[in-house]
């Protein structure tokens, strides 16, 4: 890895922060409590601004506003294709000011400029675009009746959504709950993670000059106990969504259980397998595994944290990937060519630190990294770990972080049974040139995505989510629209049937 100068001289981002204020009725106000809390560079952990810092007061105000603007509003009740129409304006806005919101993510998380500026940003472009498209193709059905009755159904908003995002992709995030939740005619609370406020705030201000009516997509910052529990607890909430730690997840559920019953979505935590069956090509494997794994600085719920390598090829396999580790380019996430920055906060470094510890400690093999990079910052080592075994800390705990674990297995059983022996079930890498290997382990994987000689496949029609403790329902896609649609029957009798 390259301990780059930059990394000890941060490039200036070539952006302005806007917007630190909290989004309410259209307007940009401070919190109630007149309270802020810094948002930090995770290149040095110095401040970036000042945000107003969301509480319940904030809330109750913001669900307010979303409430009327859902009872008395224009948007619900206007024409499907004049919601699309305000959709896809705002994409074109978002696509125009690419570059700053890039640069601002950039500066708030940590992650490749590149990476904002030629992934992230424009995949947030086309999903609103997506869902701008369902807006006008959603409709109920005529159903056939035991009797002279006229039957069919409507597909109605469900009302105020509220919505709780993570900091690892703040705006992709940001896109899968609200586009799903706007296209259908929802209003929006949503609270960002007190890591990441910046980005969200610009990009509903676009969402604004597009033409979305005041009230319609609120946007709160502050921290989750405070501001995130008022929303999934608030009597007037009448859907909620969460993508976070499982941990957090269940804290939800219950909040939104104890209060009015708002159906819930959780996107929550993993430990994918990535499976390297023999045929493989080492060379290939080595490299998509690698990508699993560090991708976003090993900052992915659906991350390959545990790389399953058939014997035949193991040793092979671990110096290869060791080799690839120690080549990874990390740096100021502003310079070009860097592929992996900081990790977003002190804590979560430490946390990373600390599993690393517990592997040496453990008896796994340190191949490469294992410590932090330069002396400012949360910058990690790209770091490997061999002969890890099922029992282990690092095996069956979220890492969140840039440290890679190989396990060798024997036979297709053998890791079809390993792989499956988790709480989580959000996603699997299956690398295999063997069709019936590839359909065997589609099969038995009990995950909500299986790529096979791929990964990280996030197209806005493919549905994502987890089985077991990895969540509940499914984002993306056709599948997401029903998260934010209920179904009315409607009844009428047949004079002369
Ligand atoms: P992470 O460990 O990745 O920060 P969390 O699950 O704690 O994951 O955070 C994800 C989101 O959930 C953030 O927006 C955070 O503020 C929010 N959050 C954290 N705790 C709570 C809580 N008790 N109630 C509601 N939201 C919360």
């Amino acid at each position: 890895y390259s301990t780059d100068a930059a990394i000890e001289e941060p490039i200036k981002p070539s952006v302005q922060v806007e917007h630190t204020q909290l989004l309410i009725n259209g307007k940009f106000v401070d919190a109630a409590s007149g309270k802020t809390f810094p948002t930090l560079d995770p290149r040095t952990g110095e401040v970036i601004a000042h945000v107003a810092e969301g509480h319940s007061e904030d809330i109750d105000r913001a669900v307010a506003a979303a409430r009327k603007a859902f009872d008395q509003g224009p948007w619900p009740k206007m024409t499907a294709y004049e919601r699309q129409r305000i959709l896809l304006r705002a994409a074109d806005l978002i696509e125009k000011h690419n570059d700053e919101i890039a640069a601002l993510e950039t500066w708030d998380n940590g992650k490749p400029y590149e990476q904002s500026a030629q992934i992230e940003i424009p995949m947030l472009v086309r999903l609103v675009r997506y869902y701008a498209g369902w807006a006008d193709k959603i409709h109920g059905l005529t159903v056939p009746a035991d009797g002279p009755y006229h039957v069919q159904t409507l597909h109605e908003p469900i009302g105020v959504a509220g919505q709780i995002i993570p900091w690892n992709f703040p705006l992709v995030m940001f896109a899968w709950k609200v586009g799903p939740a706007l296209a259908c005619g929802n209003t929006i609370v949503l609270k960002t993670a007190e890591q990441t406020p910046l980005s969200a705030l610009y990009v509903a201000r676009l969402f604004h000059e597009a033409g979305l009516p005041p009230g319609v997509l609120n946007i709160v910052s502050g921290f989750g106990p405070t501001a995130g529990a008022a929303l999934a607890s608030h009597m007037d909430v009448d859907k909620l969504a969460f993508t976070g730690s499982t941990e957090t997840g269940k804290v939800v559920l219950q909040l939104a259980t104890k209060s009015n019953l708002k159906p819930v979505t959780l996107e929550l935590g993993g430990k994918s397998p990535f499976i390297v069956c023999e045929d493989a090509d080492v060379d290939q494997a080595v490299e998509l595994a690698h990508f699993a794994l560090f991708f976003n600085q090993g900052q992915c719920c659906c991350a390959g944290s545990r790389t399953f390598v058939h014997e035949s090829i193991h040793e092979e396999f671990v110096a290869k990937a060791k080799a690839r580790a120690l080549k990874r380019v990390v740096g100021d996430p502003f310079k070009s060519g860097i592929e992996q920055g900081p990790q977003i906060d002190s804590d979560q470094f430490e946390k990373i630190l600390k599993y690393i510890r517990s592997g040496v400690e453990s008896g796994a093999t340190l191949e490469t990294g294992g410590d932090r990079l330069g002396n400012k910052g949360f910058y990690v080592q790209p770091t490997v770990f061999s002969n890890v075994q099922d029992g282990m800390l690092i095996a069956k705990e979220e890492i969140f972080g840039p440290v890679q674990s190989i396990f060798k297995f024997k036979d297709l059983g053998e890791v079809i049974q390993r792989a499956n022996n988790t709480q989580y079930g959000l996603a699997a890498g299956v690398f295999t040139k063997n069709l019936d290997t590839a359909n065997t382990l589609t099969r038995a994987l009990r995950v909500g995505t299986v790529w096979v000689n791929c990964f990280d496949t996030f197209d806005a029609a493919i549905p994502f989510g987890g089985y077991k403790m990895s969540g509940q329902g499914r984002e993306k896609g056709e599948y997401s629209l029903k998260n934010y649609l209920q179904v009315k029957a409607v009844v009428t009798p047949l004079k002369n049937p």
